[in-house]
């Protein structure tokens, strides 16, 4: 279906500026554009009216089928929380498991206005299955983890691969992803890159998330895992960095120099008493900066407006600079600078000519939207997610007026409390 959306507030990008218009957007082919159809062209028109239209929000580090332990292990430490609660559930949980939690997850996301996920994943083929009935736009990496990729790591490895062939598509890529420094080996980490590098994928990690992780790694090996993750020929441009919460020496520089993209977490590094990444640094630095949620065991929601109102509201706090971290840079954060690290710019997270359609609709006469003084800063302060209407994938609605289009919800929470009945 091709729509005409006429009469809304459009969200758009010059460079690093938002500006706000109110031009007629035309969806042709899962694409946008300016340009209106020919005469004879099929298509919807959508009245738009009183609704913020802008680009979906890309969620740039999560583990969908987390969902499950929503709730299940808070208030615990770290190692507790990380290889005596979670890790044995997800021992337990047998792979179909995975397919109904990520759709939870899924279900979350769309609601609150998510359409892209980076997702770091432990079941095989679940993840990719639930994206695509769910209609989400997918960045889905099968979690690897040992001492070297070709033999203990294989399996992992070889299932990272498979999935990359079986589901590869326009909504849908793979990233290598060695789950943290403490879990692969040095020999492992540089034998990714090197793979990353054949296959044309693009890798992420969750990097110095605690300060047990970077001093075990100065303890052991005489640098910082930045430092060591640079030796390793595993820094450029084409690396994704989850957490960077405890950044130390010259860290940010050997980034900034190589490259790469951090994704802040503000809710999991608080919740699990990690600390706040050095935010009002990193973008000093010019760091490409995207925002993640992680996964719902440690945040415990899927909801990006809340992490961007976090990501903003903590760093003036920190920094005590109430002009840190402006509610236009932070909505990038989830937009473009998330495009930017996924090497999608102009395709994703912009409305622009031949830029992908993915979209959502915002009621602008939500008492939490209203008066509508500046929607960039609604989005980033006064907004919770409830004030999205309406999904748009790929040129697809996956919810339309409120309703889930893709998802039987009623069906994903009875297998969902099936699972949390039997193995929780
Ligand atoms: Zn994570």
């Amino acid at each position: 279906m091709n729509y005409r959306i006429t009469g809304g507030t459009l969200l758009l990008h010059e460079g690093e500026h938002i500006v706000l218009s109110d031009r007629t957007l035309y969806v042709r082919d899962g694409r946008l554009s300016f340009t209106p159809f020919a005469d004879g062209d099929a298509f919807e028109t959508i009245d738009a009216s009183r609704r913020l239209v802008m680009p979906g929000l890309i969620n740039m580090h999560t583990h969908a089928y987390m969902t499950v332990m929503r709730n299940y292990a808070d208030d615990v430490d770290f190692n507790e929380w990380l290889f005596n609660r979670c890790m044995p559930v997800e021992d337990r949980l047998p792979q179909e498991a995975a397919y109904w939690t990520s759709l939870l997850a899924f279900s979350e996301m769309i609601r609150t206005g998510t359409t892209s996920f980076v997702d770091m994943h432990m079941f095989h083929r679940q993840s990719p299955l639930a994206a695509v009935q769910a209609g989400m736009r997918g960045f889905i990496g099968r979690g690897l983890v040992g001492e070297d990729l070709y033999t203990d790591g294989w399996s992992r490895f070889s299932q990272a691969l498979e999935e990359k062939q079986e589901f590869e598509s326009d909504t849908m890529q793979f990233i290598l992803s060695p789950h943290a420094i403490y879990s692969c080996s040095d020999r492992l980490l540089q034998q990714v890159a090197e793979e990353a590098d054949k296959h044309g994928m693009l890798k992420q990690t969750h990097l110095s998330e605690s300060v047990s992780e970077v001093e075990n790694c100065l303890a052991a090996k005489g640098k910082t895992p930045v430092q060591l993750l640079s030796d390793l020929g595993f820094l450029d441009d084409r690396t994704i960095l989850a957490h960077c919460v405890q950044m130390r020496g010259n860290d940010l520089d050997i980034i900034a120099q190589k490259g790469a993209s951090i994704v802040t977490n503000p809710a999991s590094n608080a919740k699990l008493g990690n600390g706040f990444a050095p935010l009002a640094e990193i973008r000093q630095e010019g760091i490409n900066l995207c925002i993640g949620t992680d996964g719902t065991a440690s945040n415990n929601t899927l909801n990006m407006f809340r992490e961007m109102g976090l990501v903003s509201l903590i760093h003036k706090g920190i920094a005590k600079d109430s002009t840190a971290l402006p509610s236009e840079y932070v909505v990038n954060c989830a937009t473009v600078h998330a495009a930017a690290a996924l090497h999608q710019a102009g395709r994703l997270g912009t409305i622009a000519e031949d830029a992908a359609a993915d979209l959502i609709f915002l009621d602008l006469d939500a008492p939490s939207m209203f008066p509508n003084n500046n929607p960039v800063s609604a989005l980033c302060y006064s907004a919770s997610g409830s004030e999205v209407t309406d999904v748009m994938i790929a040129g697809s609605f996956v919810m339309r007026r409120n309703e889930l289009l893709t998802i039987d919800y009623e069906r994903v929470r009875y297998e969902v409390q099936r699972v949390v009945d039997r193995y929780l």
